[in-house]
């Protein structure tokens, strides 16, 4: 076993502290790397057992024998997954996050031996199948590209999915980790954004992001005109909102996608549908090809997120500012300090 130093909590309640685990020992089809730095999630918060990270990359220390895709000393990346079955029709399609069998999760799941616990990136190396190994563009700051694998990938997917680009009205519901990076794919593709927020001081953030517009969502003077307007919203609010009130706001067979897992189920009304022939649905982080995809466009169009740099003694502190809405817009541990 490889001996390894991360940080977690024990239980729901106590606050993450150091912790030391064994990596399984690397195979011939591994990459075994050492993690440079994590990003944080707000999914992270979500959970209550006690391993997080999903957002890691790093430099590759060693390979098993048969490794083809990397070497000592690239770069690597790798996001919510670890493994899946390989076999269902979503994995042969490369939706491997939809995986029939139910896909082994970076964090708080099992390898496919149904034993050996997955530990997360809050630590400094990880032993990962080559399938699910990233490649990182070499021309991209590496503390910025991290959150990609997870806050990029998951709005990318919907946008991508959706066909989004030129013509379309998008509104992005919510300025955080996820948001952020919905704004600068949308206008990337060419679409017009409207960020959709609760927070009046992130108006100069969204315009600099890329949205051309700006709606307070509290403010019912900014929503009213909204009615019916986009083809298009992708939600990432992490608490519970009213959907009805987005819904009004969508055109003919305009989609509300829902990113945003807030804990409790919420009310959506019939009528918020019939009208508009309007859609309510839902995306999962991406598969493992769009993933790629999607670091390649960032490393060509030069987009990455814009983080806050922390200590890993300090993610005690980033959980309850990010709790507060206080990010801009994503935190990532430099694993240096651990
Ligand atoms: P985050 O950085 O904390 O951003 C969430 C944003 O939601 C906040 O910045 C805030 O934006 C808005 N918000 C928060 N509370 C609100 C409230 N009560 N009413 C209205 N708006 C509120 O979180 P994140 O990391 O982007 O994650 C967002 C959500 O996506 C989480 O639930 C996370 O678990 C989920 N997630 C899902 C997937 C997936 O595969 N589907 C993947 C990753 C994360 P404003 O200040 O602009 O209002
Ligand atoms: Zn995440
Ligand atoms: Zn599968």
């Amino acid at each position: 076993m490889i001996a390894t130093k991360g940080y977690a909590a024990q239980n729901a309640e106590s606050p993450l502290a150091p912790f030391s685990f064994d990596r399984r020992v690397s195979g011939p089809l591994d990459v075994h790397f050492e993690i440079l730095f994590c990003g944080v999630c707000h999914s992270d918060l979500h959970q209550v057992r006690n391993e997080w990270g999903h957002e890691i990359v790093g430099r590759v220390i060693a390979v098993g024998e048969q490794v083809k895709k990397f070497k000592t000393g690239d770069l690597a990346a790798v996001g919510c997954l670890v493994d899946s079955c390989r076999e269902c029709d979503n994995c042969k399609q490369g939706m491997e996050q939809y995986c029939n069998d139910g896909p082994v999760g970076t964090y708080n799941s099992y390898e496919r031996d149904g034993k050996t616990p997955t530990y997360g990136g809050y630590s400094n190396q990880i032993v990962v199948n080559q399938d699910f190994v990233l490649r990182v563009p070499e021309n991209l700051p590496l503390e910025a590209v991290a959150p990609l694998l997870c806050a990029g990938i998951t709005t990318w997917s919907p946008l991508r999915h959706w066909k989004i680009g030129k013509g379309h009205k998008v509104g992005v519901l919510g300025l955080g980790g996820l948001g952020h990076m919905a704004v600068k794919f949308a206008s990337a593709f060419g679409a017009e954004v409207t960020m959709l927020s609760t927070s009046p001081s992130k108006k100069e953030d969204a315009k600099r992001l890329g949205a051309q517009k700006f709606a307070l969502t509290t403010d019912a003077t900014d929503t009213r005109p909204l009615k019916s307007y986009f083809d298009f919203i992708i939600d990432t609010v992490s608490a519970p909102h009213d959907y009805n009130m987005y819904l009004r706001m969508l055109s003919t067979n305009g989609v509300h996608v829902c990113v945003g897992a807030p804990p409790a189920p919420s009310e959506v009304r019939a009528m918020s549908l019939i009208a508009n022939r309007r859609s309510i649905a839902g995306s999962s982080i991406g598969g493992l090809p769009e993933t790629q995809e999607m670091l390649d466009f960032c490393s060509s169009y030069n987009i990455v997120s814009d983080v806050e740099v922390i200590a890993m003694k300090d993610i005690n502190q980033a959980y309850e500012r990010m709790l507060k809405g206080d990010v801009r817009y994503r935190f990532v541990i430099d694993m240096a300090t651990l």
